[in-house]
C-alpha cells in the first residue's frame, strides 16, 4: 500500500474538509478521530428514550458559507441542507407581537433595506437608523475583498458600543442586532468585539442573491456531513480512523511521528484539526518551537451553548424556526417540521449562556418551557412528553476584546498546519470558519 502523505487529526468541519480536499486532488490521506465518531462539536446522538437522532445543539449555515457548500458539493451532500430562497425569520418579541423579516429577491443590500421598511417590528426611527450602516459594512466589504486597509470597528470595541456609535435604535439593537450577534458569534453585543460582527455583516450582505438566507441542515448533523464526507474519502483512497486519540512528536521544529497508542505512524506532513483547548494535550517531545502557540490555545476564553429539546405530544410551532429575542432561550427550531417524519421535538437553543450553563436540567426545562408558551400561548394547549437537556460548555471561543491572538495555519514546525474553527480566518467560531481553515490546510500542503 502506498504510504500516507498527510495525517488529518480531528474529524470535525475543518478535519474532514481538509481531508475531503486533499484526497480529491490525489494525495493519501489517514484522518484520526479521538472519539468513536466523526463530527466533532457538529454532531448528534441518539436519544435512548425515543430512539430519535438529536443534534448536539442545532446548527444554521447562512447562504454566505461558500467554502462549505463548496464542501458539501464535494461529497456529495449538498440537497441535505435548504438554502431559503431569501432571508426569512419569523420573530415573537418579548410583548409577544409576531412579526417576520422578509427579505424580496432584490441585489443586496436592497433586500435588506426593503425588508427591514415592511418589517413590522419597526418604527419609523429604527428602520432609517439601519441606514447609518450601509457606509461600515461597504467600507468592511471593500477591505475583505482586497485584503487592504482595516474594518472600520476597533478590536477593542464591543459590538453593542459600535452600533451605539453607528446610530442603531435600541430597538433594532435588541430585535435584530443581539440575535444576529447571539447566534453568528455565541455571544451577547454586550460582550463580543465588533469586528467580528462587521465581517458578519459584510459576508451576509455580499453579492451573491442568497448570501444573507438561512441555510437548514434537513438531517441530523451525522448524516449531512460526517457519513458522506466519511464515505467520501474512503471512496476516494483516503483513511479514516475513529477511537483513535492522536499525538504528534515534535523535536525542534520537526515532526518526527505521529503516535495512536503504541502504533507509530510516519508521514511528511500533518494538519492538527483540534480544538484550542484539546491542542497542548495533542503534542509530546520537545514543543519549544511550538510555546507561543500553545500557551496563546490555553488562555482562550470559551463561550457555551445550551439546548433544551421538548417533546410534545403534537406539533406546536407555526413555522419550522422562530426568533425570540429578550429571552434566555432566543431561538425554537422545530424538528418535526424540518427532519420530517423521523423527529418530533423541538430544539430550544440559549446562546452565549454563561450565566444559566450550570443550573440544573430541570430548572433549564422549566425555563424553556416557560417561555415557550408564553411566547406561543396555544403552545399550552399541547402535552410536555419530554425534555433532554445538551450543555456544550465549550461551544465556541470567546470574541470578547483582549482575547489572545488566533494562529495562522502554518507553524514553526515544518509540516505542520493548524486546521480548525478558531485558526485566524478573520471568522466566528462557525462551520464556515472550521471549513475556510481546513481548505486553507489543504492548499498549503500543496505550497
Ligand atoms: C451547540 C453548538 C451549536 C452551534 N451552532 C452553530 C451554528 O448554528 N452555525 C455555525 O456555523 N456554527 C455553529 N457552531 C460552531 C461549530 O459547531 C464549530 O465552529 C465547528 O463545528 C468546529 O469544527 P472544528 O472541526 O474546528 O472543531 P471540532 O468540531 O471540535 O472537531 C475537532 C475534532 O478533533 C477531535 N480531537 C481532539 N483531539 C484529538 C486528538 N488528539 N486526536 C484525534 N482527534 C482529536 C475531537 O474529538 C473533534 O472531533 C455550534 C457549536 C455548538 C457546540
Amino acid at each position: 500500500m502506498r504510504p500516507f502523505d498527510v495525517v488529518v487529526i480531528g474529524g470535525g468541519f475543518a478535519g474532514l474538509s481538509a481531508a475531503a480536499a486533499l484526497t480529491s486532488s490525489g494525495a493519501r490521506v489517514l484522518l484520526l478521530e479521538a472519539r468513536p465518531a466523526l463530527g466533532g462539536r457538529a454532531s448528534a446522538f441518539v436519544d435512548p428514550a425515543t430512539g430519535e437522532q438529536v443534534d448536539n445543539g442545532q446548527h444554521l449555515m447562512l447562504g454566505c458559507y461558500h467554502e462549505t457548500f463548496e464542501f458539501l458539493a464535494r461529497i456529495g451532500a449538498s440537497d441535505l441542507v435548504h438554502v431559503q430562497p431569501s432571508l426569512e425569520v419569523p420573530f415573537v418579541d418579548p410583548a409577544g407581537c409576531q412579526t417576520t423579516l422578509w427579505c424580496p429577491p432584490l441585489p443586496s443590500p436592497l433586500h435588506l433595506l426593503a425588508g427591514l421598511v415592511e418589517w413590522d417590528a419597526l418604527g419609523f426611527r429604527d428602520r432609517m437608523s439601519a441606514f447609518s450602516l450601509a457606509a461600515p459594512i461597504r467600507r468592511a466589504q471593500r477591505v475583505l475583498r482586497t485584503g487592504k486597509g482595516r474594518l472600520p470597528a476597533s478590536p477593542g470595541e464591543t459590538v453593542e458600543n459600535w452600533l451605539i456609535r453607528n446610530g442603531q435604535t435600541r430597538r433594532l439593537r435588541d430585535m435584530l442586532w443581539e440575535p444576529l450577534a447571539l447566534a453568528a458569534l455565541n455571544q451577547s453585543a454586550q460582550e463580543a468585539a465588533a469586528p467580528a460582527f462587521l465581517g458578519v455583516l459584510a459576508r451576509m450582505l455580499g453579492p451573491g442573491p442568497t448570501d444573507s438566507a438561512v441555510a437548514v441542515p434537513l438531517r441530523p448533523l451525522t448524516e449531512v456531513y460526517a457519513d458522506p464526507a466519511c464515505e467520501f474519502i474512503r471512496a476516494s483512497g483516503g483513511e479514516i480512523r475513529v477511537s483513535s486519540p492522536a499525538r504528534v512528536r515534535v523535536e525542534g521544529d520537526r515532526v518526527t511521528g505521529i503516535e495512536v497508542r503504541s502504533e507509530r505512524i510516519d508521514a511528511p506532513a500533518v494538519i492538527v484539526a483540534v480544538p484550542w483547548f484539546a491542542l497542548a494535550e495533542t503534542f509530546v517531545g520537545q514543543v519549544g518551537a511550538l510555546a507561543d502557540l500553545l500557551s496563546a490555545a490555553g488562555a482562550v476564553a470559551a463561550s457555551p451553548i445550551v439546548t433544551v429539546n421538548l417533546w410534545f405530544d403534537r406539533g406546536v410551532l407555526p413555522a419550522p424556526f422562530i426568533g425570540l429575542p429578550g429571552r434566555t432561550f432566543q431561538w425554537v427550531f422545530d424538528k418535526r417540521q424540518v427532519f420530517g417524519d423521523s423527529a418530533s421535538h423541538l430544539s430550544c437553543v440559549s446562546s452565549g449562556a454563561a450565566a444559566v450553563v450550570a443550573r440544573s436540567n430541570e430548572a433549564l426545562a422549566a425555563r424553556a418551557y416557560d417561555e415557550l408558551v408564553t411566547a406561543l400561548p396555544a403552545a399550552r394547549a399541547a402535552r410536555l412528553l419530554r425534555s433532554l437537556v445538551v450543555r456544550e460548555r465549550r461551544a465556541t471561543f470567546s470574541l470578547a476584546p483582549g482575547q489572545p491572538p488566533r494562529p495562522g495555519t502554518r507553524t514553526p514546525v515544518r509540516g505542520l498546519l493548524l486546521a480548525g474553527d478558531w485558526v485566524d480566518t478573520g471568522l466566528p467560531a462557525t462551520i464556515e470558519g472550521a471549513v475556510v481553515s481546513g481548505h486553507r490546510a489543504a492548499q498549503s500542503f500543496f505550497l
